[in-house]
């Protein structure tokens, strides 16, 4: 190798074993934070029980330590796999299966597609053991794991195909229009993927995701009606209401919404729901059971002389007392609370974040291509990972895209992630300004404690790491302005 693909070379790995220990230093600082915040702070004493603190500070403390030894083994593999020539080497492979199969002389877009589903098996095995591990061990240990090993396997095999599916057409073309396109293909290529993006935005909740989960439209009730009157009083054009069986995969919660134009849809996680969640139906039985007792207990009272009514109300009353002691402990949220959240997530939609992302994207990919389309005849760079006298479009496409645009990635990530947490702060405020700054702020903590969501943060690491604002940051954005 001559000097320049060396210092190219060595520069791509140094900058990834620099951003490795930025992101090492950040997750050590919150490790500690972990470690030493064992007392629940004093603002949260109202919040949160000492019980759900102490469990939500051990969840964080394994899942910080999975994260760490994830990421070592991730950039150790990463490292070895580039000095390797790991892409020479799949390539190669993949033009011997060619040859095996009978296609003669260079194909570059078959070739490319052979390759791209190598590279696809070869990625998908090596995350699969940190897949196992963080679903079938951390989430499991602190209860979160709802999968069976058969949903898993099946979930995992179907996110491939669907994967390929996808995948393949596009390398396909990819390649086509970059050998086709001429001076300008970084523009047809754009225009593709804008193609691509709203292609996938329409067909994805249809026909993609029922796929994996179950999506069945909300109930007539209460809480349906209660959207209702919501997305109507902002104009929302709301065209159907799902609950997703979210609680088949994890007992994590969440709402949110999806759709061109007018054909609006809102998605609810069963386990947002109070009364959908299973978790609560055990309790909701029994509930049913005690009041099938109080019933008879009440058809006892009232054969007895009026003298005993009096009491029977009474019992009454206790009955309900606990009843509603026991509701407070359920998962889920209340009607109130799930609108709340809505006029979260439907504040999104009227201060046009969606759109706002959208366009930040297409202008990102259009800088991206543009730069790919100077730097992809660029010798050095295919020489530099083992390609001497072949320049494949697609070697080159990952190259400039994963490795010599991982420097403006990284800023980019963090300006997305500040921009998301600027958005979240306006949606509350939205939420609010609809008059649902109470529930905001209840539903927000309860979906804090269900997901066991570790309140204190280092603020290093929060501005890094969080596309959405830590609890507290929240909770005192919305009550300063109630
Ligand atoms: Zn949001």
């Amino acid at each position: 190798m001559e000097v320049e693909e060396k210092t190219l070379l060595y520069g791509i790995i140094g900058f990834l074993w620099l951003e490795y220990f930025w992101e090492l230093y950040l997750s050590r600082r919150q490790h500690r934070i972990y470690e030493r915040t064992v007392e629940v702070p004093l603002e949260l004493k109202d919040i949160l029980s000492k019980e759900t603190f102490e469990k939500a500070r051990l969840y964080g403390l394994d899942k910080s330590s999975f994260s760490t030894l994830k990421g070592f083994l991730s950039m150790l593999i990463s490292t070895i796999f580039i000095l390797l020539f790991g892409f020479l080497y799949f390539w190669n492979i993949s033009r011997d299966i060619l040859i095996r199969f009978g296609f003669q002389g260079n194909n570059e877009i078959i070739h490319s597609m052979v390759f791209g589903l190598l590279t696809n098996i070869y990625s998908t095995l090596i995350s699969l053991p940190f897949g196992i591990y963080y679903t079938f061990v951390l989430e499991e240990k602190h209860g979160f794991n709802k999968q069976t090993v058969g949903f898993f396997v099946k979930d995992k095999i179907k996110a491939f195909l669907v994967g390929q599916l996808i995948m393949l057409p596009v390398i396909a073309a990819v390649v086509k229009i970059v050998r086709a396109g001429g001076d300008y293909f970084f523009f047809y290529l754009w225009l593709f993927s804008m193609i691509v993006t709203f292609f996938l935005l329409t067909v994805y909740p249809d026909y993609i995701a029922p796929l994996f989960d179950k999506y069945t439209p909300l109930p007539e009730g209460d809480l349906r009606t209660k959207i209702e009157e919501l997305a109507s009083s902002l104009q929302f054009p709301l065209y159907e209401m799902y609950v997703v069986e979210g609680s088949k995969r994890s007992v994590h919660s969440n709402a949110y919404f999806y759709g061109f134009y007018k054909k609006k849809r809102i998605v609810l996680f069963d386990t947002l729901l109070k009364d959908y969640t299973p978790i609560n139906k055990k309790d909701a039985a029994e509930k049913e059971e005690d009041k099938a007792k109080q019933e008879t207990q009440k058809e006892k009272v009232e054969l007895k002389d009026e003298e005993m009514e009096g009491k029977a109300n009474v019992d009454k009353k206790e009955n309900k007392d606990s009843a509603e002691k026991k509701n407070n402990e359920q998962k889920g949220c209340s009607d109130e609370e799930v609108i709340a959240v809505l006029g979260h997530e439907l504040g999104h939609w009227k201060l046009n974040h969606v759109i706002k992302n959208l366009c930040i994207m297409q202008i990102n990919l259009f800088l991206m291509f543009l730069v790919f389309g100077l730097l992809f005849q660029y010798k050095t760079m295919y020489r530099a990972f083992g390609f001497v006298d072949e320049e494949p479009v697609l070697i080159g496409f990952f190259i400039v895209l994963q490795f010599l645009f991982s420097p403006y990635n990284t800023v980019l990530g963090y300006f997305l992630t500040s921009l998301s947490r600027r958005f979240e702060f306006q949606a509350d405020a939205f939420a609010q300004s609809l008059g649902h700054g109470k529930a905001l702020c209840d539903a927000l903590i309860k979906l804090n404690t269900d997901n066991l969501g570790f309140p204190v943060y280092d603020p290093l690491f929060s501005k890094w790491h969080h596309s959405h604002p830590p609890l507290l940051q929240r909770l005192n954005a919305i009550q300063k302005t109630e």
